[in-house]
């Protein structure tokens, strides 16, 4: 078989499958892999929402780990409106904390915030513990990237309880792993105001012993290296520099065997510093000198910024002040480069966010302009079906409502009858007491139908001073009956009250309909009946015959 008709090559990789292969790439790290095959994901025409949604909750965190930020929260935010329309508690949760990383690693700490609040609202409204101990991990950081120690211990404390109920080996280690590193943190909090960071020191020290402990026992190399890195930084602080150098050395062993690169450099970092703190400031100065030689740092810029630290406080310290003011400008430098990065980014970031709220607000701006030109057009329709002196139907509605209505007629399952109404000398009316007393006396007529006829029937303003009823499942005797109700009601009616003098009557004829026949067959029948009622003398009803008029009770 030749390869470009090679059926393997057709083959399409289903969207679950290709989400189960992202979540496998997030699994072991990778994230370049992990990216495309949920961008693949979202590309694929037979997604649903719902594998949409998931493949953007997947892409927001490997875009995370490959330090792409806007597209991160970009896709967390999609995924995130879906999910709080769908009602997906824990799946916000997630998207929640994943973001707020996204955040805090960008110092948008405010908005971080408010995204660890979500992810623990969320965890604990849908009662999963796994993500409540995600949801108070986040939060710690993010309480701590604020500066708030003692609430980030608190929370990390809580972190660690919940996960210790989880009898899970990956959360136990990140649980003393965070809370050892809060610790930390706090004390480097308190040596800058040159206050006693020894109990904080010591907290940390037991909680990463534990994690270091807890690593080796799980047979989690990166995790042991990575509590063995910290345990440098603590044991550092605490002056106990031999017992550091020997987590450093074993660190090192672990990051080199399995590749772990970013760890190795940080550790050799550490290693200087243990060098210097010994006191051998040469070896210190050109173990750093080396490492900042390496490539592989240039992506590291708070390791460069420690490192030309590190070697201009030794060069001061030395009298070699040239070396040391270079350090100096280039420690400046990186720092300066990296508030104008995190600015940019941030700013890129807040831009994001808003253009997704507009296009938001453009959307339901859209909707809003369909519903409303929707009513328009029924205000429209409604207008073009209604008499506007008596506002009763017009004839454009006799034909949209007859057609259903005779269908259900002439089923033979409901009788259906026509009065066709007509006032008596109305031209006199006019002429007596003015076209505007003539009016009244149409809208009045309106009101009288209006009240004996039910939901079912049709009362029709035909034109001039006539009008129409068809009454839904009646028989012709009612429907007659109706009519003398309704000329009687029309002969004592006070019309006195609207000019004096004034008297009005009307004269009606009255049709079924025959099976088979036509609306202008069957009206044409009720006009003859309502003509003949005329010449009768007026002020009377008829009854059309199938063949013959004839007046009602003869
Ligand atoms: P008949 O008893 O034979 O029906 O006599 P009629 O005077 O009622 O009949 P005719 O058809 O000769 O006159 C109808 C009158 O109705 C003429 C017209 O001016 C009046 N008319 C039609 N539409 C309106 C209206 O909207 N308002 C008013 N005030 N009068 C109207
Ligand atoms: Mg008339
Ligand atoms: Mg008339």
């Amino acid at each position: 078989m030749r390869p470009d008709i090679d059926v393997d090559q057709h083959v399409v990789t289903s969207v679950d499958t290709l989400l189960e292969c992202s979540r496998r790439s997030s699994e072991d790290g990778q994230h370049r892999l992990g990216a495309e095959q949920s961008e693949d994901a979202l590309a694929s025409p037979t997604a649903t929402a719902l594998q949409r949604a998931q493949a953007r909750e997947l892409l927001t965190l490997h875009r995370l780990r490959l330090g792409d930020y806007q597209a991160c929260v970009q896709q967390g935010l999609l995924a995130l409106e879906y999910f709080t329309e769908t009602g997906d508690l824990l799946a916000q949760s997630n998207v929640h904390c994943t973001l707020a990383l996204a955040f805090t690693d960008t110092s948008l700490n405010e908005t971080a915030l408010r995204h660890v609040l979500g992810a623990l609202g969320a965890a604990r409204a849908c009662g999963n513990p796994v993500a409540e101990f995600w949801a108070l991990s986040r939060s710690s950081l993010v309480h701590g990237a604020m500066g708030d120690a003692a609430r980030s211990v608190d929370l990390g404390t809580q972190a660690l309880a919940v996960a210790q109920t989880l009898n899970d080996q990956e959360t136990s280690f990140v649980a003393l792993n965070n809370l050892g590193d809060t610790y930390l943190v706090m004390s480097q909090a308190l040596q800058a105001h040159d206050e006693d960071a020894t109990e904080p020191l010591n907290e940390a020290l037991t909680l990463m012993r534990a994690a270091a402990a807890l690593a080796q026992e799980q047979g989690n190399p990166f995790n042991e290296a990575l509590a063995r890195t910290n345990l440098v930084s603590i044991l550092i602080k605490l002056g106990q520099h031999d017992e550091a150098r020997e987590h450093g050395r074993l660190g090192k062993i672990l990051s080199r065997a399995h590749g772990y690169r970013s760890l190795e450099i940080d550790i050799d970092a550490q290693l200087a510093e243990l060098v210097r703190a010994a006191g051998r400031f040469a070896e210190a100065t050109s173990m750093m000198e080396a490492q900042l030689a390496d490539p592989d740092i240039e992506e590291e810029p708070k390791l460069i910024a420690k490192l030309h630290r590190s070697l201009y406080e030794m060069h001061k310290a030395g009298g070699r002040f040239d070396k040391a003011l270079g350090h100096h400008e280039q420690l400046h430098a990186v720092l300066l480069r990296t508030t104008v990065q995190t600015a940019g980014l941030q700013s890129q970031m807040l831009i994001n966010t808003i253009e997704m709220e507009h296009a938001r607000h453009e959307l339901e701006r859209s909707q809003l302009e369909a519903k409303m030109a929707r009513l328009r057009a029924e205000e429209l329709d409604a207008q073009a079906h209604t008499d506007p002196l008596t506002r009763l139907s017009n004839r454009r509605a006799l034909d949209r409502e007859l057609p259903w209505m005779m269908g259900l007629a002439q089923t033979g399952v409901q009788p259906l009858c026509a009065a066709m109404i007509d006032f008596d000398h109305f031209k006199q009316v006019n002429d007596r007491f003015g076209h505007g007393i003539g009016d009244e006396v149409l809208t009045t007529m309106a009101s009288m139908l209006r009240t004996i006829t039910r939901g079912t029937d049709l009362a029709v303003r035909v034109g001039g001073e006539e009008f129409l009823l068809v009454f839904s499942d009646t028989g012709l005797d009612e429907a007659a009956q109706a009519c003398e109700r309704l000329l009687a009601s029309v002969r004592s009616f006070p019309w006195e009250t609207l000019a004096a003098g004034l008297a009005c009557t009307v004269s009606v004829g009255v049709a079924a309909l025959e099976p088979h026949e036509t609306v202008s067959a069957w009206l044409a029948r009720a006009d003859a009946a309502l003509y003949t009622a005329k010449h009768a003398g007026r002020d009377q009803v008829t009854v059309a015959a199938p063949d013959r008029a004839a007046p009602v009770g003869s």
